[in-house]
């Protein structure tokens, strides 16, 4: 599929019926797989064949999907986890452990934030967080010895702060550690992030790829460019012989497919977290129209994000793709079909005004999701992002009187109507 535009890939990658097979993805809702013999499941175990035995380490229908999604991104290998936040995890724990250090952009998810100040940090991992814009020498001077990864979002959830991918990659990779980027808002419609050196993609799939607001889901795809075995000894988890997994070399057995192996067989099998071949199902098929659903997302927000600029009431507007946007130049360079729906704007009056606001709207609904198909809004300083303080909230980008309104694909006139009854009520 890899030379196919990827709208196509967006309906036929990772699934390819035979003569007489379903048209559609099947779901294989089965917890284990039948062998004539024992030594063939015994060959499955040591991995030294291919096969399906357990749905914990893998199942039919979600390969399908994470191929698909691998594919979309132009990773050679990709796994699906039950959430994007088991996504994050496992994707920085599969190289991190006690002991280690993590270098994350402070301008990211709050769950995320949560997940390496907090819990990381109580498993004996350490975290330097450092501003979106951070330059070059700024980067390296904040990876140390112990550092194992380089973290950040694309497009930042809720502060939609574009990552400089390129400088952050070759910061990494100047200091022998791979770049792993969450491109969760953009998609790779918008933005494949591996074409300016990312080493690893993750996503919370509950956003646009599902696209439906029906099933929470992550992912995470490799892009099998980071040389581990360059780095034996940092990266010894994945170079050395794992004696829990009978002495293998991930690296060596399985070269650019080691780290999505390495994930699979000793974070999948220890700490589960995957998805049900129902929810692969339901994924697959936001994902068959992700490229349509995407470009009106960006075309309604781009109209909106307009019309809250010349509003009187409004006394701000975030949207990347705005000209007067502090991220115009490197959302042009990174995300030059559009960014995403999701606009974030204040309005006179601040926080008190705002929940009247959002009080009074009709058709947009207040709810704790983005990218998905119905307009939703929300103020994350009194919701998802609560448990942060001001000063951390300000750091982040998420300022106390911050709306995030996370344009559907309704007719944008709607959506506009409904804003502007709302705003004449405060
Ligand atoms: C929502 C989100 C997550 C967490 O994903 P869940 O699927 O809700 O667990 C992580 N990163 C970003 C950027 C998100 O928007």
């Amino acid at each position: 599929m890899s030379n196919k535009k990827i709208e196509t890939k967006c309906l036929h990658s990772g699934y390819t019926p035979k003569n007489g097979e379903p048209r559609m993805l099947p779901i294989v809702q089965s917890t284990t797989f039948k062998y004539e013999s024992s030594k063939e499941m015994g060959d499955l175990f040591d991995l030294k064949a291919e096969g399906y035995f357990y749905s914990r380490l893998a199942n039919p229908t979600n390969d399908a999907v994470a191929a698909k999604i691998a594919d979309l991104e132009g990773g050679v290998a990709a796994i699906l986890t039950s959430s994007g936040q088991a996504a994050n995890f496992y994707a920085l724990f599969n190289i991190v452990g006690a002991g280690d250090h993590i270098v994350a952009s402070s301008a990211i998810y709050g769950g995320t934030f949560n997940l390496i100040s907090v819990t990381m940090k109580k498993m004996g991992i350490d975290a330097t967080f450092i501003a979106p814009d951070s330059s070059y020498e700024e980067i390296c001077t904040a990876i140390k010895p112990n550092t194992k990864a380089v973290f950040g979002e694309v497009l930042a959830n809720p502060a939609l702060a574009v990552l400089d991918i390129e400088t952050f990659a070759k910061a990494a990779h100047d200091n022998g550690v791979p770049l792993i980027v969450d491109n969760t808002f953009p998609t790779p419609i918008n933005c494949r992030p591996f074409e300016f050196g990312a080493d690893i993609v993750t996503h919370s799939t509950s956003k646009y790829m599902d696209g439906h607001a029906t099933v929470v889901g992550g992912v995470v795809v490799d892009s099998g460019n980071f040389d581990w075995s360059q780095y034996p000894q940092k990266f010894a988890c994945i170079v050395d012989p794992d004696p829990s997994y009978h002495g293998i070399s991930y690296s060596e057995q399985f070269g650019k497919g080691a780290y999505i192996t390495k994930l699979t067989a000793q974070l999948m099998r220890d700490l589960g977290s995957i998805p049900s071949a129902m929810n692969c199902f339901l994924l697959n098929l936001g994902l068959e129209s992700l490229h349509l659903r995407v470009e009106r997302h960006c075309q309604n927000a781009e109209k909106i994000a307009k019309y809250l600029e010349a509003h009187e009431k409004v006394t701000w507007v975030n949207y990347p793709n705005l000209e007067c946007n502090r991220y115009f130049e490197l959302a042009k360079k990174y995300l030059p079909k559009g960014s995403s729906g999701v606009i974030s704007f204040g309005i006179k009056g601040g926080r008190d005004a705002a929940t009247a606001f959002m009080d009074s709207l009709e058709l947009c609904t207040v709810a704790t999701h983005v990218a998905d198909a119905k307009t939703c809004i929300l103020h994350p300083a009194s919701t998802t992002h609560r448990q942060m303080t001001n000063e951390q909230l300000i750091e982040s980008g998420t300022t106390p009187d911050l709306i995030r309104l996370s344009v559907g694909i309704e007719n944008a006139d709607d959506i506009i109507e409904d804003i502007e009854q709302a705003l004449t009520k405060i």
